[in-house]
């Protein structure tokens, strides 16, 4: 075992010296963020790998003499250096150091969803060439560009022993930027942190859009449509062209990519028409297995005024009244970005104090507890806050401010505040910055809530209207109090619908905690479909259950994604199982992890073989 919570802690790497890195300007906040974490963990820091079986874990259907003959010609193919076995003990690290070889926020076994290997290819060529490698040896590959996709099942593949693809590590170059036509083209290993720094490098008046952490890949963010604030913070809506390596090997470029530009140069509109010719092709390699994103565009925001504003309400029972109040403003864009409405108790995890500084009893913190530590917290006794940010010249947010605070002072006992109203260390300073376009570090501040703290998301996608979302608070709320978990809920408002994204957080050291979270989770996306509820993203290892909800028509478009699977990847090498979709190898074998499963690892369960004449 190497150490414990109470070793010397080590700086955290720094941007641009580590391509993952911290940049200068986050360098104290990411050491006290560090410390905070590591003085809430009791599990070892790295935990030697169990004897039982042999390391590295193998792919499925492989021997070790076949496995280690692909590796030596993986090595010889492109560079010694550039494979590396996974056979240490697995480290779980932290946001910012997080490791490539298994989920680092594990929800079953810490070595349940490991990989055999991790490759670093340099190029889209070595990129192909890994991928014919694949063919070669059917050896599944997980391709991931930061894999810092944290609570969604980080950098793990899906099958236990697939290759991992890092294509971040030495693919890592903002290989444009266009001042004139706003816009950057990139690789997979530029996170927000860079792209941020790259911009404001240029001294050109750009915004970048980043999510609540800025850690993550711009380019493996969008592909999982991942979302930001600013009014670009649709980042799959806001990329134009793409570069992807089909699971054959062969390279394409999506939109106006596929043009070959004069002299051979790239096409000159690839970053300004996102369509191109023909079928838009771009969406089937985001949330899916059908390709590996090498290069991406994507569209920057001219950098205009902005002001942050939080509003509370008092009464837990007046959300409908506020949904019903935040449609109409958001479709006619008087709210200027995608505002957040959190419930109270996340005032209180946000200040980055464990569970146990407020409530040390079993199971959920009560709402009286919750009352009593806000009404001496700047947001006061409330049960909602609303972050929204409004932009461009004074006397458009002056109008628009106007308006917000006339509609929503309808609802009894709101109350607005602007970020010279409260403390330095307000959590509005941070979504001053988020919405501006700067990365932070801030949200990693509720992970704190529990010892050795990890999430899983719920993320069902809700009208933007009072019903919907209470019929969806109602069945969390359920869940939540059967298991015991307290119920951490923001809604992300994009005018029409809104993304309700609830926090699972757990204990990583306790099978019980993982337990709950695991099993809440596979409650509530039951109990949502059967409403006419999905989510917009999961887990790896919930996709079979969510895709399986979107089963309109007898599963006619888990059909058609199979069909196009099985046209693309027909050895079934790249990221098997991923969102849901099998290839033929794999299909049916008992990989499908579905509603009511009881199995305690990713690995397939046994399917009955049919007797002689039975009918499947
Ligand atoms: P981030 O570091 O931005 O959070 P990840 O690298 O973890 O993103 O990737 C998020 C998801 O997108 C994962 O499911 C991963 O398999 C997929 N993904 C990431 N990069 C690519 C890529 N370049 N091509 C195809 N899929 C990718």
């Amino acid at each position: 075992m190497l150490g414990a919570a109470s070793l010397p802690i080590p700086p955290t790497p720094s941007w641009p010296e580590v391509y993952s890195g911290i940049p200068a300007r986050l360098a104290d906040i990411a050491a006290q963020t560090k410390e905070k974490i590591f003085s809430q963990r009791t599990l070892p820091r790295a935990a030697e790998r169990t004897q039982a079986e042999e390391l590295p874990i193998l792919p499925p259907e492989i021997t070790r003499e076949r496995f280690n003959e692909a590796v030596a010609e993986l090595r010889k193919d492109i560079g010694e250096k550039n494979v590396e076995l996974n056979d240490k003990p697995l480290i779980d690290g932290w946001y910012m150091e997080h490791p490539n070889t298994h989920d680092a926020f594990h929800i079953m076994e810490q070595d349940d969803t490991v990989s055999s290997a991790t490759v670093y290819p340099g190029s889209t060529e070595e990129v192909q060439t890994v991928v014919r490698w694949a063919n070669k040896y059917l050896i599944p590959i997980y391709p991931i560009s930061m894999g810092r996709n944290l609570g969604y099942g980080g950098a793990a593949p899906r099958i236990r022993g697939a290759v991992v693809l890092d294509l971040g590590r030495r693919m890592d170059k903002v290989l444009k930027i266009d001042p004139d036509n706003c816009s950057c083209l990139v690789e997979p290993g530029v996170s927000y942190f860079a792209l941020y720094e790259a911009v404001q490098a240029t001294g050109y008046p750009l915004w970048i859009d980043t999510p609540d952490l800025g850690g993550g890949s711009v380019l493996g963010n969008a592909v999982d449509r991942g979302v930001g604030y600013t009014p670009y913070g649709d980042h799959f809506g806001c990329h134009c062209g793409m570069e992807v390596v089909l699971p054959t090997g062969e390279v394409v470029r999506t939109g106006m990519g596929a043009l070959p530009g004069k002299n051979g140069e790239d096409n000159p509109c690839w970053q300004s028409f996102q369509y191109g010719y023909g079928p838009y092709s771009d969406g089937i390699f985001t949330q899916s297995n059908f390709g590996i994103v090498t290069k991406m565009g994507f569209w920057l925001m001219p950098a205009t005024d902005h002001t942050s504003y939080m509003i509370t309400f008092r009464d837990e029972d007046q959300y409908p009244e506020i949904m019903s109040t935040i449609r109409p403003l958001a479709i006619n864009k008087v709210l200027g970005n995608v505002p957040q409405l959190r419930h109270v108790i996340q005032e209180l995890a946000v200040t980055g104090k464990p569970k146990s500084y407020f409530y040390d009893g079993p199971g959920q913190i009560p709402r009286e507890v919750i009352r009593k530590w806000a009404k001496e917290m700047p947001c006061g006794d409330c049960s909602w806050v609303f972050y929204g940010t409004v932009y461009g010249p004074d006397e458009f947010r002056r109008g628009q401010l106007e308006i917000i605070r006339r509609e929503f002072g309808k609802i009894d006992g709101s109350r607005l505040m602007l970020p010279e109203e409260l403390p330095e260390d307000h959590y509005l300073h941070s979504r001053v910055a988020v919405c501006s376009g700067v990365p932070v570090l801030r949200e990693l501040d509720w992970l704190q809530w529990l010892p050795n703290g990890a999430h899983l998301f719920f993320a069902p996608i809700a009208p933007t209207s009072g019903e919907d979302v209470k019929r969806l608070f109602e069945l969390c709320r359920k869940r939540h109090e059967e298991y015991g978990i307290d119920l951490f809920p923001t809604l992300c408002v994009a005018s029409r619908e809104s993304h309700v994204i609830v926090n699972l957080v757990y204990d990583r050291s306790s099978k019980e905690s993982k337990a709950k979270a695991y099993n809440c989770l596979r409650a509530m996306i039951a109990d949502a479909a059967a409403e006419g509820y999905g989510e917009y993203r999961t887990h790896i290892l919930f996709s079979d259950q969510v895709a399986g909800t979107y089963n309109w028509n007898n599963n006619a478009l888990m059909r058609m994604n199979e069909a196009l699977k099985d046209a693309l990847d027909p050895n079934g090498i790249l990221a098997p199982g991923k969102n849901g979709i099998w290839p033929k190898r794999f299909r049916g074998k008992g990989w499908e992890i579905l509603a009511g499963d009881q199995r305690t690892s990713s690995l397939p369960a046994i399917v009955k073989e049919p007797a002689a004449g039975e009918k499947l």
